[in-house]
């Protein structure tokens, strides 16, 4: 790997945990506001105890000057009993006076209530106030705990963004430039090749490119998914070393040529699949099917081992070829195959 690629896949972790941390960040305001609004109903419930206090006392008071203007007509009333002339206006004002007194009884009946339901209510607000600061305290601590991861990833941020400037300074500037740019469209713009595959986008490469890739002479882009690509041997040792020693679950099939077959070389398709082996091979020259092989509980790469061993591999990138074209491959396709062929 040249040693800017080597920096780039650096760069593109440094890149993309800062991403990660400025996102976390960007949140933190709003998971503030969610614990405050946990508050919300324990604060209405102290206001609405509040509010009913305050209606209580409104009232009581509105009794009260009630009562006291009945008082003062009661005190008019009895001032003109000396200016009465007969029995029947003595009555009427008798009964007046009655009256008034009645409303003040029934009004003082209603201070009572009030007086006696004023009691619960404060009750009422010295619970909602409890309740509000016991859940104060438990919101502060949320808020104190958010609000310190909050510093944490702050910190990390400023260190990873340190990073990727100083190793942004050692990149050749035209290869930032498109890292920047295949980085902002795609999400990551550096992809390790596994298995012969873009492992972004899981395109299989031809075999020029993939052995370019693997030369690493200049930086190769995916033709699929236009990343920059770049391969660990040490990486794809180990698939090859799973594959020579257990049986493969997934279906895994590899497309080759295989010389020593058919008339002047076969195009080979070899199957692991539910621990069996199967190989078909089609004639290089005619494309007619000349042989299919199924092992029970084997894998080509040890099964067909011979056949394998001087065999190229091939790209093609119809999955199921094999049961499409049972019999013989269309011209086309043989065509594409033998491109990837080197001229003899
Ligand atoms: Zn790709």
């Amino acid at each position: 790997m040249p040693t800017d690629l080597e920096k780039l896949v650096e760069l593109q972790q440094v890149d993309l945990e800062l991403a990660r941390l400025n996102t976390q960040l960007a949140a933190i305001p709003k998971t503030i506001a969610r614990i405050d609004a946990q508050l919300a109903s324990a604060r209405k419930r102290v206001e609405d105890a509040r509010a009913a206090i305050k209606a209580g006392e409104s009232a009581k008071r509105q009794h009260e000057q009630e009562i006291q203007s009945l008082n003062e007509r009661i005190l008019k009333f009895r001032g003109q009993s000396s200016s009465i002339k007969n029995n029947e206006q003595y009555k009427a004002l008798l009964s007046e006076i009655a009256h008034a007194e009645g409303e003040i009884a029934a009004n003082e009946e209603k201070i009572l209530e009030l007086l006696m339901k004023s009691d619960g209510l404060q009750t009422q607000l010295a619970t909602a106030e409890a309740a509000l600061k016991t859940e104060t305290a438990e919101v502060e601590l949320q808020k104190a705990a958010a609000e310190k991861a909050g510093d944490a990833d702050r910190a990390a941020a400023a260190k990873a963004q340190a990073r990727s400037q100083a190793i942004r300074k050692g990149v050749d500037e035209t290869l930032l430039a498109s890292y920047d740019r295949i980085l902002k469209s795609r999400g990551y713009a550096v992809a390790e090749v596994l298995d012969h595959r873009c492992t972004a986008c899981q395109f299989m490469l031809r075999p020029q490119v993939l052995s370019n890739v693997r030369a690493a002479l200049e930086v190769v882009l995916c033709d699929s998914c236009g990343r920059m690509m770049y391969y660990l041997p040490e990486h794809n040792v180990k698939t090859s070393t799973i594959n020579a020693t257990g049986i493969a679950h997934q279906a895994e099939r590899e497309w080759m040529f295989v010389p020593s077959m058919g008339t002047s070389g076969a195009f080979v398709v070899f199957i692991n699949h539910k621990g069996n082996a199967t190989m078909k091979a089609y004639d290089a020259m005619t494309g007619e099917a000349i042989a299919r092989r199924v092992e029970k509980n084997a894998i080509c790469q040890k099964i067909f081992a011979d056949e394998i061993r001087d065999a190229r591999n091939l790209f093609v990138d119809e999955p199921n070829l094999e049961d499409k074209y049972k019999e013989k491959l269309p011209i086309e396709i043989l065509d594409d195959l033998r491109h990837q062929l080197p001229k003899a």
